[in-house]
Formats: C-alpha cells, structure tokens, sequence
C-alpha cells in the first residue's frame, strides 16, 4: 500500500509518501518562517498564498524522490483540518483534484489524528492503546489513543497551548520566531532556579492544563533578569506542569501499554527526558518520534491516511474542510478551552 500525504494545516506545506509497512519514500517540506517573522507570528493570508505556491512543486518532488507516479499511488491523504481555513483549503483541495484526476480514494485527515498516530509511524512496536500527551502550538491535550479514531481525552488546556507559551515567551525575551526552540536554545545557558514562576493547576485533581497564569508572569519578568535564565525557568515550569498533569492522567489510563508524546512540543528535550523518566518510573514504555516528525510533516498525515485506508475508511469528494476539529467529539468542553 502507498499513500501521498499533504499537509497545509499552518505554516509548513509538506508532501510525503509512505506505505503500509512504514517506508517513508519522500518527505518534502517547506517552511515559511521568513515570510512570517516580521510580523513575529503566522499571518493567515500570507500562509494560504505561500501553500498555493508551495505544494504543487513539493509533490512533484515527493513523487520523483519516491520515483513513483500517482498511478501508483493507492490513496491520497489530505488535512482536512484543524487549523487555519485558508490554508487547510489549499491542501484538501489539491488532494481531491489529484484523487479525482488520478480515480484514487481521498482521505481526510485530521491534523491531530497524524500527531497521535505519528510515533506508530517511527515505532512498530507501538501498540493500542497507549496514553498520548499531545503538545503543539494549538493544543495540550491527554488523551487514551485506543485505536485509529478511537481517542477519549482525558484532558485539555483551560486556556493557552503549551506550545503558544513558548512562542509568547520567545516573543516577549526578543529571541524571534518561531519559539519554542529559540527558548530551548536559550535555556541552555541559562539557570532553571533563577526566576520564580508559578505553575498553574500544579496537583489540581482534574488533569487539565493551564498556561495563561505563566504566560503573563514571564511578562512581568521580562528585563528583571536574564533573557537565558527567564528562559530557562520558563521551560523547567512548563515541564513540571506538563509532568504533574500527565501523572495524574495515568491513574485513567487504564490498560495502556506506554506513554508517548506528539506534537511541536514533543521536540523539547527537556520535555521528553522528563516524560521519559516518569514512564520508567512507572514501568511504562515510553515513545517519542524523532524531532522531524513532532512538528507539523506530510510523513504523519500520509500515515494516518494508510492507517485509516487500512481500516476501510475513505472520504467523499465534498468533504469539508474544518477550522475546529476536536479528536474526541464527547469529550465535555472545559471552561476557556475550545476543545
Ligand atoms: P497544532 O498541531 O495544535 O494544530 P501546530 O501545527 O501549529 O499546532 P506544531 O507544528 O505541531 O503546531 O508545533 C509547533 C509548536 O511547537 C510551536 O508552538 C513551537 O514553538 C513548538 N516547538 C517546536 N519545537 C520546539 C522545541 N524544541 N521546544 C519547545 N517547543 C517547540
Ligand atoms: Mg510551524
Ligand atoms: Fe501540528
């Protein structure tokens, strides 16, 4: 089986080809941080334009690193959300052209089913279900990953994303965009003890999220110390909270068989030797991608279409694109938090 993925969700547009035994033939992506950084975050129009340019040529690539064409391709895998509109739209398109050109089926994805599923793609070991923090630039989220569309969240941010904070906290210390790793640059030489932060729901009884309250406290101590021990102290707060919700998670988690991280934030290493060490602790196996596939890729959107195709779900030609999309539509919406 051999599946063209594209991504489009935000600011990477991105073309890969997988098959069912998880060869990754061609993986192609291009960023658009320059386009973006003087304005210090993504700009919505400016990404749908750059997607337009962008991916035409991105599959062209994919398909003759793979040396394949779309005649041998058995499905074709496109986010359908969530994520800027604009964007979303130029990749679901381009995939229902193709799939409809080509007479394959298409495959809607959904953007955060390809970081769920993501560390099945890096690890076959990896087995249903297993427990998934679940970090990016627009969500925090634990969820019980049961099996391909199958996910109970167990919790969710009342507010901000874990990685929003880093972005705002890289914007606020000047290091520039994107932020999560000028932070974990600068926290590198930095002291972790050095600046008091608060760290929000710390032992709450619901494992929920919370990163406003830390957000603003590293605003009021921006130029009261150094920019590498703000930094730093940011990160280690951060990782406390995440390490203190996703224990409290596990108690729920009954029958998973590891703990596995996903998403942008995924990339931290401070976040992953933490969460590696509670897995141990807790006699859990512990997942995580490598760094490539925890920010956004086409690789986890083509693997979660062969995981979906596998399991005989395809997609109309009409299906809509989706600015909101949660993971598990039953889960109750907490206070503040969108999904
Ligand atoms: P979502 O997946 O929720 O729709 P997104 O696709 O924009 O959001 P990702 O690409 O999955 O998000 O992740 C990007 C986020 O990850 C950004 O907020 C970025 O700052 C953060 N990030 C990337 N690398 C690191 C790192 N090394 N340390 C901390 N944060 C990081
Ligand atoms: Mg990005
Ligand atoms: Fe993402």
């Amino acid at each position: 089986m051999l599946i063209l993925g594209l991504e489009s969700s935000c600011d990477e547009t991105a073309a890969a080809l997988v098959t069912g035994d998880r060869q990754l033939l061609a993986h192609r992506l291009a960023g658009q941080e320059a386009a973006h950084r003087p304005y210090g975050g993504v700009v919505p129009e400016i990404a749908a334009r750059a997607h337009v340019e962008a991916l035409e040529p991105l599959i062209a690539a994919a398909l003759a690193d793979a040396g394949v064409t779309l005649a041998d391709v058995d499905a074709v895998a496109a986010t359908a959300g969530p994520g800027l509109i604009g964007g979303v739209m130029v990749g679901l398109v381009t995939g229902k052209a193709l799939a409809h050109a080509a007479g394959k089926p298409l495959v809607a994805v959904n953007h955060l089913e390809g970081h769920a599923l993501s560390p099945r793609l890096s690890d076959p070991d990896l087995e249903f279900p297993y427990l998934l923090l679940l970090v990016s630039g627009g969500h925090c989220q634990l969820l019980l990953v049961e099996g391909v569309g199958r996910y109970r969240r167990l919790a969710t941010t009342i507010d901000d994303a874990a990685g929003e904070a880093f972005d705002k906290t890289a914007k606020l210390l000047g290091l520039g965009f994107p932020g999560g790793p000028a932070v974990e640059r600068a926290a590198l030489s930095g002291d972790p003890k050095a600046v008091p932060l608060p760290r929000p729901l710390l032992r709450s009884p619901e494992p929920h999220f919370s990163f406003a309250g830390l957000k603003a406290a590293v605003a009021r101590v921006v130029g009261q110390y150094a920019p590498e021990d703000i930094a730093a102290s940011f990160q280690a707060a951060v990782v406390d909270c995440l390490i203190d919700r996703t224990t409290r998670a596990m108690n729920r988690a009954g029958g998973a068989t590891a703990l596995v991280v996903a998403g942008g934030v995924a990339a931290n290493s401070a976040v992953r030797g933490a969460l590696s060490s509670l897995a141990a602790e807790h006699g859990l196996r512990f997942v995580a991608p490598p760094l490539w596939l925890c920010t956004d890729n086409a690789a986890m959107i083509a693997w979660a279409g062969a995981e979906r195709f596998a399991a005989g779900l395809t997609d109309p030609l009409d299906v809509a694109a989706r600015p909101r999309w949660p993971l598990d539509p039953s889960a109750e919406p907490v206070r503040g938090a969108g999904v």
